[in-house]
This record gives structure tokens, C-alpha cells and sequence, in this order.
């Protein structure tokens, strides 16, 4: 198994002495030492995999990490590993350890929307920046573990003050709503593990040995969960590329991996510098751009993989033309190559830049996939059905109780939700509960009571089910209970309510699979799809499609042939970044994007773009500048005195070299 590792993977691997560190650039196998590592710790240093757990940053890195390690060793033996990101594994330790923490284990878990209609509610705004500005520096605070009291203490102006307040207050209403945000599912865990000595040693003998990939990525909480969890043995392997850190503005703190070493005086540090995944040149206009970061750490990286094509940076017209011709050179090197839909991916800045190239790949009938877009989960209709999967899980639930008593209507007029919400809010009781007092039944005709009445019995009913029936079959159910399809065929056209219906039921088949597969009940799978919703990534079975992605949530991913759309400048680099002066950690995007290719790279920019209606002149990126000359093909304004398609000396003795390369391996 070792064998197919070079020397220092293999050191990574086969160190168990301490906390150990792999610092390595783009596509230098550093998540092939977390999953051999795990396959090296079962199999040949006899852990049980129980006691292992490996985190990684999104769901479907986990899902491919877990099959990666499926491929290297006996399902058997791999009972009870934990492949998981932060997220999930905070929920798993909340859901454990929620009375310590005054939740019980069904707490629902709000996404960003309803976190945002929180906010919204408690500062009586309707200001979208406002709400997201508030919402942001809330979970910054949360992921530099400030709690609300802290927060208050600290305060220096009004603005902060007001702040802290507010964040107080939207803290009360999650926990009146036994719910917790995003953030919560680390950051509670984290102080419960502070504050109780029992819980953390129990999780500490659960959890002996920890890996953790993309660790460049971690922020303040996490990185003090895995402190805790691997308590002072530190007994873990962690991964990383301080060149990769992109998540800065979700409080990533790079610097992380600096206080490694000053935490863990023993840490060993491995350095991996042979780079598996790209072709030279793809790989020498990486370092070229990266180099001009400032530098944490001194990093070499190189490939043995040929030279490769020059990478290719061409001129579009407009964002229309772009996309057009991302669409036409796909199928003229598919043509030529002989590949699949399934080895091109279409990378880009923004999730609003993924329309134009969708609408030419249909017009070209490219069959397409998107992650890290607007996820099947954020859809109406799909919230709509989720409400209530919410609501029968945690009856507290106060927004899923308003979204699934509203949607279908069901004659529970707004007057009678109003004085429903007055009572409950008196007496610090959910919507759910209120239902159920005499006092509140006396205030209501008779005429408005009873459908709520028998709204709430028929949660009741499903709660009762939820732990025995098997999920799809109860989800069919409820549906059919709540005549979900006529409701969409009422309140809508008939095609676009044939398509959400479709939705519906393709919910309806993942959660039958998700309950037969993990043998998962309705309560326990509506808490994933929670978490789902955050990052990237449901199943999506292996088709032969184009993967469209945003930058961000290609970190981690390769393809063999990539293209890279919208670099310009103010898209990438982002305008916000430039305005902030935070130009480094778009590089790093940059970097990622480009370190995605495994053998060719085409990067695209737009003459003119439209914006806010008007058409306006784009300047190409900055960082198109920073590649070397030698190993790209430029376009348009670029391309200089170069005429397009001319190859220069240097590449015609690289091409000559490549081809060599090539005949003697
Ligand atoms: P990133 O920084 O993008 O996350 P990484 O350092 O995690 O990259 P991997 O994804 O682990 O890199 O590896 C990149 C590619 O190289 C993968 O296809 C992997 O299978 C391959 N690879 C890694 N190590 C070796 C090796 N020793 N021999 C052959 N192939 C390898
Ligand atoms: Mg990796």
C-alpha cells in the first residue's frame, strides 16, 4: 500500500510520534497522506476506526475521501470512521450532549436565510445590506468565540454596543426556537467542551486520532476543537497550503497553522514539493502568480507529468461571447481528444456569472452539473416540504412552524397567527405549544382554531411516526396528507408547477435512499439536509456532464481539462477586495483555480460587460499579467506584439522536449 507513495508521503504516513503537519502546495497528494494514513492507522497500527476521525471541509470532499479509503481497505474494518467536515461533527457531538447546553437533540439547525429573517425581525429593517452586515460580524464574532456577554463588555462605541445587544438578543430567540445557526454547531461544542471537563475526556477517548485537510482553511473555533479534542498529546495529522487559504472573510485564519508549531512545541513538519496533478506549464503559471504573495512559508513544487499545452488566455467580446466560446473550444477539444462531458469544468469568480454559460451550454446541448450554486435545497418549494420535516423533528421550531402552517394555506388567517405569536411570546412558549393552552383557545372563533388544531395534531401524528416508518414512505405521506401537488398546480402556471412537483419528488427519492442506505429516519435525515445546505454538494450520481463550480468550491478538486471565465479585473479580483486592499486572497483564488488543471487550462476575459443595464469596458485581470509569457498563449489586447497562434523559440523547444518526454516514458 505504501508503495504508492513517495518519501515524505510515506514519513507523513507512517509518523504516529506526535502532532504532525504536511505543508504543501496545490496537488502534492496531501489528501492522499490523510486517507492512507487512515487505511496505515486501522490496518497496520490496529486502531479501531471508530476512535479515527478525519475532517475535511465540505461534504463532498468527505464523500470522496470516504470512498477513496473504501477503495484501500474492507468496508468491515471501516465501521464506525469518521469522514466528516466541522460542521457535521459538531452536529453529531451537539446532538449527543444538547441537554448540556439547554437544547434537545432534535434543535433545528437555521441556514443564512432564516438566520437573516432573525435579524431582519429583531432590527424592524428591511435593508438588505444592513441585514447582511449584521448577520456577517454576528458570525464573526461567533467564530472568534466572543460570546454576547463578552461581546457587551467590550463594546467601544454605540455601533458595537448595539451590535452586542443585538447579537444577544437573536442568541435568545435561536434558543426559544431550540435552534442553533451554522456557527453554533462549532462553537457550542467548543465552549461545553471548556466548560465540562467529563464531556471533553469522553470525546477525547472517542476521537483518539485526528486528521484534518485543508487545515489552511480552519478558523478560530475549529482550530480550538481540534486543540481540545487532541487535548496535549496531540495526537493528529493536519494538511495544508497557506497559498489556498480563501476563506478569510468567513473568519479563516491562515495564521492557524503558524500556532501549530507554537502549540505544539513537538510538531513535526513534512514538506511535500512533487506536484501529481498538472502539467508544467499549467503549473509554472501557478507559482508564477503566487509568487507574488508575500510568503508564510517557503514552498517548491514541481511536476514530471510533461510539459504540457501553452495555457490558453483568449478575448471575448462580451460575457455573451465568452460564454460562446467556452461552449464552441469544449466541443472542438472534446472532438479532438476524444474525452468525456465529464473531464471539463467551468470555473468562475461568483455564483452570477454561472447563468451566461449555462443558457450556451444548453444552446449547444452540453450536458452540465453546478455545485456550490443556488443548492436544490435552497428552492422554494423544497424549503416548503422542509418546514415541516423541521417542524415534526422540533416542534420549537417557531419559522418552520409559520412557513409549513402558511404553505398550503390552510385558513389560518394573518390576525389569528399575529395573536398566536403575542401569546406565545408572553409566555416564552413556541407557536407549536400555544396551540395547545386554553388561554390562547378562548381569544379565537372557533372557525380559526380549528384548522390549527388540526394542523398541530397532524405534526403530532408524524412525530409519533417518524422514529418507526421508514423515511420516503413517510415523506409520500405527508405529501399526500397535505395535497402538496395540487397546492403548486393552484398557485401557479402549469410548467413551471410541473417542474417544482418534479423537485418534490426527486427529495422525495433521495430521502428514501438516504433512509434506506444509512438507515436514516425522517427526524435524523432532515438534520443532514440542514448541513447539506451549507456546503456544496448532494449526490449527484456520475454523469457525463460539464461540472460548473465557483472557485470556492473547487478547492480541493481536479480536472483534467478547465476553464477559467471572468478574469477581469473588479470579478477577479473581486471589487470588494481591491476597495479593501485584500488583493492576496484573490491571488490565492486565482491560485486554487488554476492548480484545479490537470492537463489544460483555458482562462477567458471580456472586452465590455454589462453593468446595472449599461455596458461598460472590463480591463483584463491583473494576475493575467503575472503568468509567464513562455507558457501562455494570449489573446486580443493581451497578446502584444505576439500574433495569435505564432509559437515562440522557447515553446517550440518545450513542445520538442514534451514530446520527447513522452516517447522515452
Ligand atoms: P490540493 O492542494 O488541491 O488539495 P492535494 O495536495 O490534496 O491537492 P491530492 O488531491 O492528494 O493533492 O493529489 C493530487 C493528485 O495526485 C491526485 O490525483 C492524487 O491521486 C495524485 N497523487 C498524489 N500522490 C501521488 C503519488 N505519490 N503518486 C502518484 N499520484 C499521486
Ligand atoms: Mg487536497
Amino acid at each position: 500500500m505504501l508503495d504508492k507513495l513517495n518519501d515524505p508521503q510515506r514519513e507523513a504516513v507512517k509518523y504516529l510520534g506526535g502532532p504532525c503537519l504536511v505543508l504543501a502546495g496545490a496537488g502534492s497528494g496531501k489528501t492522499r497522506v490523510i486517507t492512507q494514513k487512515i487505511a496505515y492507522l486501522i490496518g497496520q497500527a490496529g486502531m479501531d476506526a471508530r476512535n479515527i476521525a478525519a475532517i475535511t471541509f465540505t461534504n463532498k470532499a468527505a464523500r470522496e475521501m470516504q470512498e477513496r479509503v473504501g477503495a484501500l481497505m474492507d468496508a468491515n474494518r471501516l465501521k464506525g470512521l469518521t469522514v466528516s467536515t466541522f460542521h457535521s461533527l459538531g452536529m453529531r457531538i451537539l446532538r449527543e450532549e444538547a441537554r448540556h447546553l439547554g437544547y434537545k437533540p432534535q434543535f433545528s439547525i437555521l441556514d443564512s436565510a432564516d438566520a437573516s429573517k432573525i435579524i431582519s425581525d429583531l432590527l424592524t429593517t428591511t435593508d438588505k445590506q444592513l441585514i447582511r452586515s449584521t448577520v456577517s460580524q454576528i458570525s464573526l464574532l461567533k467564530n472568534d468565540r466572543i460570546s454576547p456577554d463578552t461581546a457587551l463588555v467590550r463594546a467601544n462605541s454605540d455601533g458595537e454596543m448595539h451590535l452586542a445587544k443585538l447579537y444577544r438578543a437573536y442568541q435568545d430567540t435561536l434558543q426559544a426556537y431550540q435552534a442553533v445557526d451554522f456557527d453554533d454547531l462549532i462553537r457550542l461544542p467548543v465552549d461545553l467542551f471548556e466548560g465540562n471537563e467529563e464531556v471533553l475526556t469522553k470525546w477525547q477517548h472517542r476521537l483518539r486520532y485526528l486528521l484534518i485537510d485543508e487545515c489552511q482553511d480552519t478558523n478560530t473555533t475549529q482550530y480550538d476543537m481540534v486543540k481540545q479534542l487532541t487535548g496535549i498529546t496531540g495526537h493528529f495529522t493536519a494538511v495544508g497550503d497557506d497559498d489556498q487559504s480563501i476563506y478569510a472573510w468567513r473568519g479563516a485564519n491562515m495564521e492557524n497553522l503558524r500556532l501549530l508549531s507554537t502549540d505544539f512545541p513537538k510538531l513535526k513538519v513534512i514538506k511535500l514539493e512533487q506536484n501529481y496533478r498538472s502539467v508544467a506549464r499549467i503549473l509554472r503559471c501557478a507559482n508564477a502568480v503566487i509568487a507574488n504573495n508575500p510568503k508564510l512559508f517557503e514552498k517548491t513544487l514541481w511536476s514530471d507529468l510533461g510539459i504540457g499545452d501553452p495555457v490558453q488566455v483568449i478575448e471575448a467580446r462580451n460575457d455573451e461571447h465568452e460564454a460562446e466560446l467556452v461552449a464552441m473550444k469544449l466541443l472542438a477539444h472534446k472532438f479532438e481528444a476524444g474525452t468525456g462531458f465529464k473531464d471539463y469544468a467551468i470555473l468562475y469568480r461568483g455564483n452570477h456569472q454561472a447563468r451566461i454559460v449555462e443558457t450556451q451550454l444548453r444552446m449547444h446541448k452540453i450536458p452540465y452539473t453546478i455545485s456550490g450554486g443556488q443548492s436544490f435545497f435552497d428552492k422554494a418549494e423544497i424549503k416548503d416540504v422542509l418546514s415541516y420535516l423541521r417542524l415534526i423533528a422540533n416542534e420549537d421550531d417557531d419559522p418552520a412552524f409559520i412557513r409549513a402552517v402558511t404553505t398550503p394555506k390552510r385558513g389560518v388567517g394573518n390576525v389569528t397567527l399575529e395573536k398566536l405569536g403575542a401569546y406565545a411570546a408572553e409566555r416564552h412558549i413556541s407557536l407549536f405549544a400555544a396551540v395547545y393552552e386554553e388561554g390562547f383557545v378562548w381569544q379565537v372563533q372557533a372557525t380559526q382554531y380549528e384548522p390549527l388544531k388540526q394542523f398541530c395534531d397532524f405534526i403530532g401524528r408524524m412525530q409519533f411516526e417518524a422514529p418507526r416508518a421508514p423515511a420516503g414512505e413517510l415523506l409520500k405521506q405527508l405529501l399526500d396528507a397535505i395535497d402538496f401537488e395540487t397546492w403548486l398546480y393552484d398557485s401557479d402556471e402549469p410548467k413551471p408547477a410541473e417542474t417544482k412537483w418534479k423537485t418534490v419528488l426527486e427529495l422525495v427519492d433521495w430521502v428514501a435512499k438516504q433512509g434506506e442506505n444509512n438507515g436514516k429516519n425522517l427526524i435524523e435525515i432532515s438534520q443532514t439536509i440542514a448541513l447539506i445546505t451549507m456546503l456544496q454538494g448532494r449526490d449527484e450520481d456520475e454523469v457525463d456532464a460539464v461540472k460548473m463550480s465557483t472557485l470556492h468550491a473547487s478547492k480541493g478538486l481536479e480536472y483534467p481539462h478547465v476553464f477559467l471565465v471572468g478574469c477581469e479585473e473588479d470579478i477577479l479580483p473581486h471589487q470588494n477586495s481591491i476597495e479593501s486592499n485584500m488583493v492576496e486572497e484573490e491571488r490565492r483564488l486565482m491560485y486554487v483555480g488554476i492548480t484545479r488543471a490537470q492537463r489544460s487550462l483555458t482562462i477567458s476575459y471580456c472586452g465590455k460587460r454589462r453593468r446595472g443595464g449599461e455596458w461598460q469596458i472590463v480591463q483584463p485581470s491583473r494576475f493575467l499579467r503575472e503568468l509567464p509569457g513562455d507558457d501562455v498563449r494570449f489573446s486580443g489586447r493581451l497578446a502584444g506584439d505576439k500574433a495569435e497562434g505564432a509559437i515562440s523559440k522557447q515553446e517550440g523547444r518545450a513542445m520538442l522536449a514534451g514530446m520527447l518526454a513522452k516517447l522515452g516514458g
